[in-house]
């Protein structure tokens, strides 16, 4: 459903940031992506729903060809869009919004739903990730382990084929990590395709088909994690392991 050939990209003229990305992701996998600080694994999974531009190879998602800098097909963008959720580090929620109404902006005002319709999803939405009962709450009167799951919610309602995740629980204190893990738990056994940049090891080897290494802008390393955790192929992956775990 998402796939990555030859793919290059640099910032400016100088940075070569991305050097040769190879990865497909099939329909339901659930990919971690891990690795150093700086090496690239914010800018890969910001390429999958075209928030980066990328000036060599290809990207195509859901059969969607995501063209390179300056061959951009805006209604390819939008297309891919639409079925890529996103959730960050950073909630950003609106603070002046309650958490119905932020679920309900983009439905409302870009998908030009009817607003009981687009209600009722959301609700759905928030009882998926446990927090129907903050519905009328601002962000600001929340933990941050259910900031982060109204972001979720936010992202699911508009129905995306895939989620992407980029450290959803670095922003987090420990004992609100949890709740946040358990629902990206929950959403992988119903099936979604996820790609999660996370420094959570114990979700890496409970809940990844696949466990990609990135480290200076390359895949150094992917496997399943029962190979990549025992027998790691690389010198660089094992030391990162030995850092981490
Ligand atoms: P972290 O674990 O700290 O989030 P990361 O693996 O997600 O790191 P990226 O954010 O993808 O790394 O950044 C990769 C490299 O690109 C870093 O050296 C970063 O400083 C640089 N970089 C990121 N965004 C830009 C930008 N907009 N312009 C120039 N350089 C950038
Ligand atoms: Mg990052």
């Amino acid at each position: 459903i998402i796939t990555f050939e030859r793919v290059n990209k640099w910032y400016g003229d100088a940075f070569h940031v991305l050097r040769d990305i190879d990865l497909s992701v099939r329909r339901g996998e659930r990919i971690v992506i891990c690795g150093p600080s700086g090496s690239g694994k914010s800018t890969l999974i910001r390429c999958i729903n075209a928030l980066e531009p990328y000036q060599e190879g290809r990207i195509g998602v859901d059969g969607t060809p995501l063209g390179i800098e300056g061959r951009e097909d805006d209604r390819a963008v939008q297309a891919v869009r639409r079925q890529v959720g996103m959730v960050f580090q950073q909630f950003n929620l609106f603070p002046h919004l309650t958490v119905l109404q932020n679920l309900t902006l983009a439905p409302l005002h870009v998908s030009r739903e009817p607003k009981r319709e687009a209600e009722a999803r959301a609700m759905a939405q928030l009882e998926r990730v446990h927090i129907a009962e903050q519905a009328h709450k601002f962000p600001l009167q929340l933990s941050g382990g259910q900031q982060q799951r109204v972001a979720i919610a936010r992202a699911l309602c508009l129905a995306p084929k895939i989620m992407l995740f980029d450290e959803p629980t670095s922003a987090l204190d420990p004992e609100m990590i949890r709740e946040v893990l358990d629902v990206m738990i929950e959403l992988a056994g119903q099936g979604m395709t996820m790609v999660c940049v996370t420094h959570e090891m114990g979700f890496a080897k409970s809940v990844a088909d696949r466990v990609v290494f990135m480290d200076q802008g390359q895949i150094v390393e992917a496997a399943p994690p029962a190979e990549f955790f025992n027998a790691p192929r690389s010198e660089r992956t094992r030391s990162f392991l030995e850092q981490v775990l």
